[in-house]
């Protein structure tokens, strides 16, 4: 059985992030050379290491890059069973970590509604 929740305004309020995943599948994170640095670091491998693995190709400026997405979603998601985690979640960029989890998001919706079987008023439109 799935829970249902069709309250009008039901956007406005916050959520806790039930990790399903999506928000990491829909955009592609911006990192800082800063950020590339500390990344490669925790990861133990060079800048031009880590800029010929995680980077993406078609992104082309000097100042910062885009984090590679493979099988449409960031080269760090990872899942266990229905949960995702980031590989880099101790050094993720602040694109990623200024993310708030809240319901004005559609990928926190869908989240929700595949995850949770909780619908939110747009499910019935
Ligand atoms: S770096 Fe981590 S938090 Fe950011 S998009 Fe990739 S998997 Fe998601
Ligand atoms: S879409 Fe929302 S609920 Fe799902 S992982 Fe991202 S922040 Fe968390």
């Amino acid at each position: 059985m799935t829970d249902s929740l069709n309250l009008p305004g039901l956007h406005t309020y916050s959520m806790e992030c039930i990790r399903c995943g999506i928000c990491c599948t829909r955009y592609q994170a911006i990192v800082s050379l800063d950020e590339v640095q500390q990344i490669a670091s925790y990861l133990g491998i060079s800048m031009n290491e880590w800029v010929k693995l995680y980077s993406e190709p078609r992104w082309h400026s000097h100042k910062n890059y885009l984090i590679r997405h493979v099988n449409a979603a960031c080269i760090f998601l990872k899942y266990a069973g229905k949960i995702s985690y980031c590989d880099i979640q101790f050094v993720k960029p602040c694109c990623c970590s200024d993310w708030i989890p809240h319901l004005e998001n559609t990928e926190c919706r869908e989240g929700l509604r595949k995850n949770v079987g909780v619908f939110t008023e747009e499910s019935s439109q």
